[in-house]
C-alpha cells in the first residue's frame, strides 16, 4: 500500500523563530489530533537543525527545499545533500519549477541531484509539471515524461523506492489556479502509467505520486478522493498551521 502524504513547501519565508515557532504550532497540533496520512514540512536550509529539534518525527517529518548537485568543496553559498542530512532532514525537494526557472536548473543538474540525495540517505519528492503554453498546446504528458526522462528514470529499482512524484502544473502554483480534481487524476494516472513502463506495475502502484499547486482545505477533500492522487505538495497554504491542518484532514473525510 503506497504512502499517503502531506508535504509542505516554505519556499523562501518565515525567519528562523517564525519557523520555529510555525514548526512547533503544527507539530502540537497534529499530536492533539493524529493525522491519517505522513506529514512533511519542507522549510529554507537555516531553519532545518532547529526545526529538527522540535518535531515529533513519528507525527511530522522534515525535508529541504533543494540541495547541491555538488558532493562538497569549493562551492560558495552551496548547501550538500549530506549536510541536509546532517540536520536531521529526511527528505528533500527536488526540480521544483521554480528552481528550474529561477535558477537554469537543467534535468542534467536535478539528475545529479537526485543521485547524491539518494547516495547520502535522503528521500527525494520530485517535481514535474507544464506551462501553461505546453498544456494549451497538449504537450503536458511530453513534458512531464522528459522531465522524469532526464533526471529520475535512470535509476535502480532500489533507489526508486526512495522517490516520492509531485505533479505541479506551473501555471496552478501560487495562482489561486488548482487544476480540477480530473486534471489532476488524468496526469497521475499517465505518470503511473510510464513508472510502470520502466519500473514495474507493482513498483508503480506502490509509488506515491502528489499533486501541487494551490491546494487548500476548499479543494484538498475532492482532489484527495481521486484514486491516483496520494495527497499534495503545499505551498501557501502550508504556512498557517490551521490551513496546513485543513489539507491534512482532507485524508479523513
Ligand atoms: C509549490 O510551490 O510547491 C506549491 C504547490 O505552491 P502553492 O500551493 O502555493 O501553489
Amino acid at each position: 500500500m503506497r504512502k499517503k502524504i502531506v508535504a509542505g513547501n516554505w519556499k523562501m519565508n518565515e525567519n528562523l523563530q517564525e519557523g520555529v515557532a510555525l514548526a512547533k504550532e503544527i507539530n502540537e497540533t497534529l499530536k492533539a489530533d493524529k493525522p491519517n496520512c505522513g506529514v512533511i514540512i519542507c522549510t529554507p536550509f537555516i531553519h532545518l537543525a532547529s526545526v529538527a529539534q522540535v518535531l515529533d518525527r513519528n507525527v511530522v517529518e522534515l525535508g529541504a527545499e533543494n540541495c547541491a548537485d555538488k558532493e562538497k568543496g569549493a562551492y560558495t553559498g552551496e548547501v550538500s545533500a549530506a549536510m541536509v542530512k546532517s540536520t536531521g532532514a529526511q527528505y528533500v525537494i527536488l526540480g521544483h519549477s521554480e528552481r528550474r526557472q529561477y535558477y537554469h536548473e537543467t534535468p542534467e543538474i536535478l539528475k545529479e541531484k537526485v543521485q547524491l540525495a539518494l547516495a547520502n540517505g535522503l528521500k527525494v519528492i520530485f517535481c514535474c509539471g507544464e506551462t501553461l503554453d505546453e498544456r494549451e498546446a497538449n504537450k503536458q504528458n511530453e513534458v512531464v515524461k522528459a522531465e522524469l526522462d532526464g533526471s529520475v528514470f535512470n535509476l535502480s529499482a532500489e533507489e526508486w523506492k526512495n522517490i516520492v512524484l509531485a505533479y505541479e502544473p506551473i501555471w496552478a502554483i501560487g495562482t489561486g489556479k488548482t487544476a480540477t480534481s480530473d486534471q489532476a487524476e488524468e496526469m497521475l494516472a499517465y505518470i503511473r502509467t510510464i513508472v510502470a513502463d520502466k519500473y514495474g506495475k507493482e513498483a508503480a502502484e506502490d509509488t506515491t505520486i502528489l499533486y501541487g499547486g494551490s491546494c487548500k482545505p476548499s479543494n484538498a477533500a475532492e482532489l484527495f478522493a481521486k484514486p491516483n492522487i496520494d495527497g499534495g505538495l503545499i505551498g501557501g497554504a502550508s504556512l498557517k498551521a490551521a490551513d496546513f491542518k485543513g489539507i491534512i484532514d482532507a485524508w479523513k473525510k
